[in-house]
């Protein structure tokens, strides 16, 4: 089989209490499934990959931090665009990088269940951009299947610690309310996820950036 490549945009160091445990790196890559209306790398994704990296080759530029990662208990979170696209490079990355480092992903869940079996195993924490649970504000923001990521959620839930796994549930402008990101934790507790983040996207005037204010 093929070494799998990763679609790189860029990595950034020295990330502390922003996408996992500890110090991280964070390892983006490109290509997601969903559009969402208020994406913070809309640019970025239209943008072709800077460069397509083997395993080996991420190691090698990640691993200047390795005391960083055994010190806080953090290591490599990649993201970017959709992580889960990319399971077998990181399964792949997973075998070579030490095993204390703490590898996790951010994901929507909006990819196949093979995708997400595929990274079983190989991830220490999955932190999850849920959206919204309702199908119709679901499919609005993202043009996206609510029902494919509520299904893959199950499927997560049932086959790893629930305590690896981090639900992010946002108040969308436009899109829902407070009183939605209230009924969308209810659900997601009553489906077994221990670990929610509420926040609001903040969207500035004229522009499409967003920034993140939690509750
Ligand atoms: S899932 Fe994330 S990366 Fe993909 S379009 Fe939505 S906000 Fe952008």
């Amino acid at each position: 089989m093929a070494e799998p490549l990763y679609p790189l945009l860029h990595l950034s160091r020295h990330r502390l209490g922003t996408d996992g445990v500890g110090v991280t790196t964070l390892v983006a890559g490109a290509g997601c499934p969903l559009r969402c209306r208020w994406c913070i790398n809309a640019r970025l994704l239209r943008e072709a990959p800077a460069e397509f990296i083997s395993a080996e080759e991420l190691l090698n530029r990640v691993k200047i931090d390795d005391l960083y990662y055994r010190a806080t208990g953090g290591g490599i979170t990649f993201g970017g665009g959709e992580a889960l696209l990319h399971a077998e490079f990181i399964r792949r990355f997973r075998e070579l990088c030490p095993r204390d480092w703490r590898i996790a992903v951010e994901t929507s869940l909006a990819v196949s269940p093979e995708a997400l079996s595929a990274a079983l195993g190989a991830v220490d924490e999955y932190i999850v951009d849920c959206k919204d649970l309702n199908p119709l504000r679901y499919t609005s923001y993202t043009g996206g299947d609510a029902a494919l990521m509520e299904n893959n959620l199950r499927r997560l839930l049932s086959s790893v610690n629930p305590d690896q796994v981090l639900v992010r549930v946002p108040v969308i402008p436009e899109y829902n309310t407070p009183k939605d990101q209230v009924e969308n934790a209810d659900l997601l507790q009553k489906m077994g996820v221990k670990r929610l983040d509420l926040f609001s996207y903040i969207i500035p005037k004229n522009s499409l950036q967003i920034s993140a204010e939690h509750v």
